[in-house]
């Protein structure tokens, strides 16, 4: 579904990705995870165009992206995105910010969109929050809104930066579940995430970031209790 090969990303002079490679299969669910500024946000953006790469190339659903060429808002219609924080509209109300981007981006029809819309609203549990506005909502509840919305755009994939470490730990769960039912409905996710409880759980794979480059990409039972990687190592102790 979603194919890095030999991606570079450079800042200026820092290059902050060093020659990615990574597949993502149809309804894997990849955890993500490395130490701060290992370069994990910046290669989410990446997979979904949000930043364009210096080298290499990134491949959808099987076709590759030219990132000159291509339209970028439907790769990224694609591919969709949750973020630490969730930027709702405040002026518009949980069922209107679900069903803005269908809307606008797609322009697809009123009616079949609030049909969606509700659906998707009861999916992640908001069902009696849809005409509510989004200052009255915990945070466990917003990002829950923020998922909805990428829902609305029905993604091949879905990427997570950090969905949950802005929350209070006592909302953290809430929103975790509503991403355990989404893998277990078969939804391809990259999620980079520090709740390694959840990587455990749901991961198919989990591939570990450090300086730019991909260090380990295994299956959770190998990275948690079998790494040989002495990064790795260092990098569990520091979590648990
Ligand atoms: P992580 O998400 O793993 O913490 P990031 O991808 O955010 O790491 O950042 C990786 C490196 O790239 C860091 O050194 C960060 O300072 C740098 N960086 C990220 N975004 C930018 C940017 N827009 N401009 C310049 N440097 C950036
Ligand atoms: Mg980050």
């Amino acid at each position: 579904m979603i194919k890095a090969n030999n991606v570079h990303k450079y800042f200026g002079k820092l290059e902050v990705l060093k020659g990615i490679d990574m597949e993502v299969h149809p309804g894997e669910v990849v955890v993500l995870v490395g130490v701060s500024g290992s370069g994990k946000s910046t290669l989410l953006r990446c997979l979904n165009f949000l930043e364009l790469t210096n080298e290499g190339t990134i491949t959808i659903d099987g076709k590759k992206v030219n990132q000159k060429k291509d339209n970028l808002a439907k790769v990224r219609a694609e591919v969709g995105m949750v973020f630490q924080h969730f930027n709702l509209f405040p002026h518009k109300t949980v069922l209107e910010n679900v069903m803005e981007a269908p809307l606008m981006v797609k322009k697809m029809e009123k009616s079949k969109v609030k049909t969606m819309a509700l659906d998707i609203l009861e999916k992640v549990g908001l069902s009696d929050k849809a005409d509510v506005y989004p200052n009255k909502l915990s945070g466990g509840q917003k990002q829950r809104v923020a998922i909805a919305r990428a829902l609305a755009m029905e993604p091949k994939a879905l990427l997570f930066d950090e969905p949950t470490s802005a929350l209070d730990p006592e909302l953290v769960g809430e929103v975790l579940q509503v991403m355990k039912d989404l893998a277990n409905e078969g939804m391809t996710m990259v999620v980079v995430t520090h709740e390694m409880k959840f990587a455990k759980e749901v991961a198919d794979r989990v591939i570990m970031l450090n300086e730019g480059v991909i260090i380990e990409d295994a299956d959770p039972d190998t990275f948690f209790n079998h790494s040989k990687n002495e990064r790795t190592r260092q990098f569990l102790e520091m979590v648990n």
